[in-house]
């Protein structure tokens, strides 16, 4: 398998979610998180707005490690607007499902292949690096997208992305087109997956699977409805599952979250992978005392791999190790009689009374 790229879309699609808006200076800092963390791509989309524009302009002019990708749509004037930011690498899109051609774009499917071959030429002329988005990719008949795919590539395309844009997808059925589009193309291929369904991360996975070498994500997944794949996620899942990409500062990750939640009001939920308020907080009693023993017992990757600690829990679900543990730690010397009473209360309380980290 390929190296995996990531590309952050939290300051495109992320603020395409509701609630979701950055000043320049936040979107700056943000920025930099992103790509302290070790991303490859980091996308922004000046088109939408002067605040846009100049977010990209200053992004484009600090040196990051990660290569800021402008989005715009696959229009003559939208891809003119953005040469005066002097950007490397620019995205276009352009759908290519019938849905999306019949009511959005007025487009036949010949005009389609032809407006976006026209677009990468153009793009290309600039001596731009290029990606071109085939929205809806995968509710477009697959013969017609792989089409597609054909001449965008003859034309000079550096990246396809493909989307699975109303997230309909099983990762079975996006692996199948993917593999299609990797046999179709020299092209890097990114992958853009929504998660109305919560297929997100697994039709990413999927796709990497079938020869795609670029997953879109974004900081807790935030994009439009119920958004992408979370960042976090996919950069585990890549380190954890495929052993790749021990590169990427992972420990950063929890206060990428912090960060984007500061900013935007809106809260980590407790359950997300990796940084989520939960995950290393073990409970139940059998639990507890496995954990105190050896981590790993109920615990995928270590809390240390991320910046994270562990924490156990105090309360009705406790058992005797927990409580062992802590008269030790405190120096208590609780007897086993006394351990058993505390025990007992715990139990009639029926809440969790704290928790605490080792
Ligand atoms: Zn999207």
């Amino acid at each position: 398998m390929a190296k995996t790229l990531i590309l952050d879309s939290t300051l495109r699609e992320g603020e395409q979610a509701p609630l979701v808006h950055f000043t320049q200076e936040r979107a700056l800092e943000l920025a930099r998180e992103i790509d302290a963390a070790g991303v490859d791509f980091i996308e922004v989309s000046p088109i939408v707005g002067q605040k846009q524009m100049e977010i990209a302009r200053r992004m484009l002019q600090e040196n990051f490690s990660a290569t800021v990708v402008v989005h715009c749509r696959a229009k003559k004037e939208d891809i003119e607007s953005m040469l005066a930011l002097d950007p490397k690498f620019i995205a276009i899109y352009l759908s290519t499902s019938d849905i999306h051609l019949a009511n959005k774009l007025h487009l036949s499917r010949e005009q389609a292949l032809d407006k976006a071959a026209e677009m990468v030429a153009l793009a290309k002329s600039y001596g731009l690096k290029l990606r071109f988005t085939c929205e809806d990719a995968s509710r477009t008949e697959p013969e017609y997208l792989l089409q597609m795919v054909k001449r965008i590539t003859e034309a000079g395309v550096d990246r396809i992305s493909i989307t699975d844009t109303v997230g309909i997808m099983t990762p079975a059925s996006f692996y199948s087109i993917v593999k299609r589009v990797r046999e179709t193309t020299s092209a890097g291929i990114d992958l853009h997956c929504h998660n109305d369904l919560g297929l997100a991360l697994a039709n990413s996975l999927a796709g990497i699977e079938a020869g795609a070498d670029c997953i879109h994500a974004s900081i807790n997944g935030a994009g439009e409805r119920a958004g992408i794949a979370k960042i976090a996620e996919v950069a585990m899942a890549l380190q954890v599952l495929y052993g790749q990409r021990k590169d990427l500062k992972v420990a950063k990750l929890a206060k990428l979250s912090e960060t984007f939640s500061s900013f935007t009001g809106l809260p980590t939920d407790p359950f997300a992978p990796i940084v989520g308020a939960n995950v290393f907080r073990h409970k139940g009693g059998t639990h507890l005392a496995a954990v105190l023993r050896e981590g790993k017992s109920y615990e995928a990757y270590s809390p240390e791999s991320v910046g994270r600690t562990r924490r156990l829990v105090v309360g009705g679900y406790s058992g005797k190790n927990v409580l062992r543990y802590l008269s030790e730690t405190l120096g208590m010397n609780m007897s086993d009689e006394q351990i058993e009473r505390t025990l007992r209360r715990l139990k009639e309380k029926e809440k969790d009374l704290f928790d605490f980290s080792v």
